[in-house]
């Protein structure tokens, strides 16, 4: 029972992250939940610049990897967001009800308005169009990275504040939390692994050959020790190391960790390719032959627009009321 909604951007195929952090847990709710809703949210991808061909490609290839990582569009609602123009006008609403200080501090702003130095409007309200995504389909549930706390606790004030003003409407969305911690740049590990990072050996994507696999793995940061311990805090790099090839392997920590006794971290990080070339190479074959066929791709997103359209108009006509728009 419940309502589950979550959104990725087309900002590039999804990488290791995720696919631990959501994607992976994305297809188990399918078989737990009554109403289950993927978007491929290009509204907020807009808030970095992006080229409209590439953007219209990205879009492909984000709803082929969804499909080949076993979104079923059967089982699930899969859509593009602009095509339910409901979003934004909800997110519109939503936004006068949020002050700017309450934005501020949020991750997707602090990181993304100062890799470039600059930050739109749209890049800092963000967050309300996330709230906006959820509210609009009285959403009960939201699987999320742990990336994205912060902006679901914006949802559930939002929620909150509306129902206060303008009457009870929305139930507060909850978040489900993948067992798996954030997943770290292989570059940098104080930092998360992120699609729009610019840095190619940075992340581990999911239509990402053996070869350029192991090739990442052999460069990822790590530090001057050569044992393989898992110490997140002061040992970043291998730490993360270890909890993707846990995560990937069915494995727990520690179980990795005697797997890895006396080995050195060169050594250990041969280990943890293998196990992401595994856990992948399926995933990525999927991709290519999904992404072979436009039409069909095309097809399924005009289906699930549909009916993500079909349960958002009345739930918009309720607000417009309850606001006082006649
Ligand atoms: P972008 O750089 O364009 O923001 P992203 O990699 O951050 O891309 P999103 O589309 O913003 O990906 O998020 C999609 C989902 O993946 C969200 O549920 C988010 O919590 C999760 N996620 C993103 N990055 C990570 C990560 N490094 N570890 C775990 N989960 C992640
Ligand atoms: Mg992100």
């Amino acid at each position: 029972k419940g309502l589950v909604f979550s959104g990725i951007q087309p900002t590039g195929i999804p990488h290791l992250g995720n696919y631990l952090g959501a994607l992976e847990s994305w297809v188990a709710l399918q078989d737990e939940y009554s109403t289950v809703m993927y978007s491929i949210v290009d509204l907020h991808s807009i808030t970095q610049p992006q080229d409209p061909q590439v953007l219209r490609d990205n879009i492909m290839d984000m709803a082929a990897s969804l499909l080949a990582c076993g979104i079923d569009p059967t089982r699930s609602i899969l859509f593009q967001q602009s095509q339910v123009s409901e979003h934004a006008e909800l997110s519109w609403i939503l936004g006068c009800l949020t002050s700017m200080p309450r934005l501020r501090h949020l991750p997707q702003w602090k990181m993304k308005s100062k890799q470039k130095n600059e930050g739109s409007v749209g890049l800092y309200t963000y967050p309300v169009l996330q709230a906006a995504d959820i509210l609009l389909y009285k959403s009960t549930h939201v699987p999320v990275g742990e990336d994205q706390i912060q902006h679901l606790e914006l949802a559930q004030d939002l929620a909150r504040i509306f129902n206060n003003q303008y009457g009870e409407i929305f139930p507060e969305p909850r978040a489900l939390l993948s067992g798996t911690r954030k997943v770290k740049s292989l570059r940098d590990p104080s930092s998360k692994m992120s699609k729009s990072d610019p840095q190619r050996f940075s992340a581990v994507f999911l239509n990402d050959t053996p070869d350029d696999i192991a090739l990442k793995i052999r460069r990822a940061v790590t530090d001057f020790t050569s044992e393989v311990t898992y110490e997140p805090d002061t040992r970043p790099g291998v730490s993360n190391l270890v909890s993707m090839h846990a995560a990937v392997s069915g494995q727990t920590v520690e179980g990795v960790i005697r797997l890895a006794e006396g080995m050195d971290t060169g050594q250990y990080k041969n280990m943890v390719a293998e196990a992401i070339i595994k856990k992948l190479q399926p995933i990525r074959l999927e991709i290519q032959r999904l992404r072979a066929d436009q039409g069909y791709l095309e097809s399924l997103l005009a289906q699930g627009a549909e009916k993500a359209r079909s349960l958002a108009a009345p739930v918009m006509k309720e607000v417009r009321k309850l606001v006082g728009f006649y």
